[in-house]
């Protein structure tokens, strides 16, 4: 039997439960699909060891709780993924979500009926769902990127992708364990097993730039400044860059190259005492000007240099000439570059003895055997498009999603796709998502969308969607923000779906910053909604 709602939403993550309790204020119905046993998103599925967040724990929480900011308590600057988790759980209680969310059940498919104006939603559990939105909150960073190794299927000791890790203790201690990838992902769970490992192997096909993070318990007085001006910090969040203020947000100059160079080198220290990904913003021009971008990386690789002993070793964790800090999502570590000094660590250059194979006991490279008792695959993420591409979405006369995209993403302002009625896309490709405080792009797509559903009601719409020259002109305009970045040409960057071998290249997150994104989606709403197509009951349309 078909269950009927106001709105299905995908995913019970930060994105899943903002909308579920906008919905729910709205007075909607909605039910809320979840893949996993229990709240969090990201924070569920990725707990494999070391996981921590890279944006401070102030920042990164919910800024439709306030009550809830004038109670919880962070332990640490950058939380773990536990707490992070555990607070997403203590949302759910306290707003009483679970009622309203099907757990373990994945979407399989859905349906667009244009006759009858309404998505009909089915699952691996055989569910049919019915609803007027179809509100994708499926994360952007939710679909493992497996990697194609011959014989990855013949390994006889567990096998774990990071972004599926068991809910149940994996034992590390005594065991002989390799970590493929070397991301953000790979760095926190290589610092983390390097500690219990008998024997940890650190597969690695390009070396990153990793910068320090300094993560101090927080104190009592940490709390009780920011909750005195907490909802002003939330509006500057909300209007800022990246949501977070873990950056310098105003570079010591625009042009590294107007100081001198003791004064630009002063800076750059300063930047990396700071403990975060501040060295990438040093100056205005890192991510822009080649020149810079070379000496604040050579900066960085001098820092590498200096913390691994072995110098073989060290030359092999410097990324490769060409490559630049931060043209790829910056990773902060927690000690990681530290562990190629201990007995137990071996740092395994792919460039230089490659994989032939996986085997039932290990590893195979061109020129060495490494038996394994576990491995442990942290390759990424089919990123932004991926979730959505796998629910088998189909649209206006029966366009499939996943055709429509074949040469890569096109949408309108991230959150809506032509020919796609009702279906909102909350951090969807081309929006500010991941590469600000996500919390907050979720904040910025669930407001609006919930806008824009509040605005059909006023004028007695049915249907929203958008057209493809609306589309033209956003995916130009992304582009435009992404052009004279260095990151345009970094090759296997998830930024610009180039990780996964055949995915085509395009701008998978708005690079304009979050509060530049905000004005410009809030001027096309006031502008009558410029871009946006609504239809109206079939009987009202043909009266
Ligand atoms: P990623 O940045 O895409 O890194 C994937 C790694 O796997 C790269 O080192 C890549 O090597 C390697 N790899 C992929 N396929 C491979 C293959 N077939 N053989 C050998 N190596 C292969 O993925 P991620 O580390 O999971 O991070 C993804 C994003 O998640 C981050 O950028 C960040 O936005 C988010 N994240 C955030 C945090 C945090 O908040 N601290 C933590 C984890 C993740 P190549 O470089 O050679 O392609």
């Amino acid at each position: 039997m078909t269950q009927t709602f106001d709105a299905l939403v995908v995913g019970a993550g930060f994105a899943g439960m903002h909308t579920l309790f906008r919905l729910r204020q709205m007075g909607m119905t909605a039910l809320v699909i979840e893949k996993g046993t229990d709240v969090g998103g990201t924070w569920y599925w990725n707990r494999y060891p070391g996981a921590r967040c890279d944006v401070p724990s102030l920042d990164y929480s919910v800024p439709w709780d306030p009550e809830l900011d004038q109670q919880w308590y962070w332990t640490e600057k950058y939380s773990t993924q536990p707490e992070i988790l555990t607070y997403a759980s203590h949302l759910a209680d306290r707003h009483d979500f679970r009622r309203d969310i099907k757990f373990e059940t994945t979407v399989t498919s859905a349906v667009w009926d244009d006759a009858r104006q309404v998505w009909t939603v089915g699952t691996d559990k055989g569910d049919s769902f019915e609803a007027k939105f179809f509100i994708s909150a499926a994360g952007a960073l939710s679909e493992p990127n497996l990697p194609d190794i011959p014989g990855i299927g013949d390994f006889k000791g567990e096998l774990y992708h990071t972004g599926r890790w068991p809910r149940d203790k994996v034992e590390l201690k005594g065991k002989r364990i390799a970590v493929l990838g070397t991301g953000s992902t790979g760095v926190q769970a290589s610092t983390a097993i390097a500690r219990e490992a008998d024997h940890l192997y650190v597969l690695q096909r390009t070396a990153q730039f990793s910068l320090p993070c300094l993560t101090p318990p927080l104190t009592e007085e940490d709390h009780a400044e920011l909750r005195v001006r907490y909802p002003e910090h939330r509006e500057w969040q909300r209007g800022s860059y990246a949501a977070t203020s873990s950056n310098i947000d105003t570079p010591f100059g625009m042009h590294a190259f107007d100081d001198p160079k003791e004064v630009r080198f002063a800076n750059y220290e300063k930047a990396w005492a700071n403990g975060t990904a501040a060295l990438v913003g040093v100056y205005g021009d890192v991510s822009t000007n080649a020149e810079v971008a070379q000496e604040v990386s050579d900066f960085v690789r001098d820092k590498i240099r200096a913390k691994v002993k072995d110098p073989e070793t060290a030359e092999s964790l410097c990324p490769p000439p060409g490559s630049y800090v931060g043209t790829r999502r910056i990773i902060i570590d927690t000690g990681y570059f530290e562990i190629f000094n201990q007995d137990n660590v071996t740092l395994v250059d792919l460039r230089k003895d490659p994989i032939e194979r996986i085997t039932a006991d290990g590893v195979q490279t061109k020129n060495n055997t490494y038996p394994l008792d576990m491995l442990v695959v942290a390759t990424g993420y089919d990123a932004v498009t991926g979730p959505l591409i796998s629910m088998n979405i189909t649209g206006k006369n029966g366009v499939r999603l996943a055709d429509t995209w074949a040469d890569g993403p096109h949408t309108y302002l991230g959150i809506m796709v032509a020919g796609f009625p009702n279906l909102f896309t909350i951090t969807g490709p081309a929006s500010p998502g991941v590469l600000a405080n996500v919390i907050f792009s979720i904040d910025q797509h669930v407001d609006w969308c919930c806008r824009a559903i509040e605005h059909m009601r006023a004028i007695g719409a049915t249907t929203i969607d958008t057209t493809p020259e609306a589309e033209a002109e956003w995916n130009a305009h992304a582009m435009d923000t992404v052009k004279d970045q260095l990151r345009i040409n970094d090759e296997n960057n998830w930024y610009m779906g180039t990780n996964v071998p055949g995915k085509p290249r395009s701008v998978l997150v708005y690079q304009g910053g979050l509060g530049f994104y905000r004005d410009r989606c809030n001027e096309i709403a006031e502008d009558n909604y410029r871009g946006f197509v609504f239809g109206y009951e079939r009987e009202k349309a043909s009266a």
